[in-house]
């Protein structure tokens, strides 16, 4: 039994460790799209970032460890203050560096939904909240441009944004586009397949094929891209739709590969979200 725990404790004593080095390795890997707007990658959610002589804007804040090495890449683009941060929904690997950019006198802005989670998470501090929040749409000038953030109703939660900055044809879809790989649809905080699906269609209204789009997760894309990545949620919806009709349980879709195959084989049970947990997903979410 003492030999048992000993194993036990040295298993969880070295996964720490596993953690912490994976945290310190994490780089942060700085896209310029524009003259002006770049696209940081690092860990969690993908951030934009627009400079020029207004201060900087910056979307999402990934996690807290990383704050640091985030505004060092920051530096390397302007030495301007970051005037707003602006987040695309409440999960942590997009508000979790909140706290310690409001410490910089940043102006946090966010849907009212995003307010009312993080004011709810016991593990988030009340300098994470957003201080101007919306419950529509927004529009920002800076940096010679209008910047429409707006709201889209019960998609990957139920207080997603999308940033559309106007004069650079740059989007930052939020968690709307896991960009080749298959999608988290929080239905647990408000978001839903339909919505999902008609936020990415909504958005592919106001896009064209020369805009780029920083998406939550995944590689820089572009409509073509985000078009892909309806087709294959639009696909699965209509075969998850067909078992449902049939009377199949969830256990059922769960297990049956088939209806994701030709995503599977592309890869998109790559990252977070594996093809079991997608297939449960659309059951859940289409099952009412
Ligand atoms: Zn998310």
């Amino acid at each position: 039994m003492k030999s048992l725990k000993l194993i036990t404790s040295l298993f969880t004593f070295s996964l720490v460790i596993t953690t912490c080095a994976q945290n310190n390795d994490v780089q942060i890997t700085t896209h310029k799209l524009t003259e002006n707007i770049y696209m940081l990658e690092g860990q969690g959610g993908n951030i934009g970032v627009s400079v020029g002589d207004d201060g900087v804007f910056m979307i999402d804040s990934q996690f807290g460890h990383l704050t640091p090495k985030i505004l060092e890449a920051i530096k390397t683009l302007s030495d301007k203050p970051i005037k707003f941060l602006a987040n695309t929904h409440h999960h942590g690997d997009h508000t979790g560096g909140n706290e310690n950019i409001a410490k910089l006198n940043t102006t946090i802005i966010a849907h009212d939904n995003v307010y009312k989670r993080v004011k709810d998470n016991p593990k988030q501090n009340d300098t994470s909240l957003p201080v101007i929040t919306f419950n529509d749409k927004l529009s920002l000038y800076i940096n010679g441009e209008q910047i429409l953030i707006f709201h889209l109703d019960n998609a990957h939660t139920d207080g997603d944004a999308m940033l559309f900055f106007t004069e650079s044809n740059v989007l930052h879809s939020g968690d709307t586009f896991f960009s080749g790989r298959y999608p988290y649809i929080d239905l647990k905080s408000g978001g839903s397949v339909n919505g999902y699906i008609q936020a990415i269609k909504s958005a592919l209204i106001l896009i064209d094929v020369d805009t780029k789009i920083i998406p939550g997760h995944g590689n820089l894309s572009n409509k073509q891209d985000y078009s892909t990545f309806l087709k294959m949620l639009e696909t699965l919806k209509e075969k998850v739709e067909t078992e449902i009709a049939n009377g199949k349980t969830e256990y059922e879709v769960a297990t049956n590969t088939a209806l994701t195959k030709t995503y599977d084989d592309l890869d998109y049970g790559c990252c977070f979200i594996s093809s079991e947990k997608i297939r449960r997903t659309l059951y859940n979410g289409l099952k009412e």
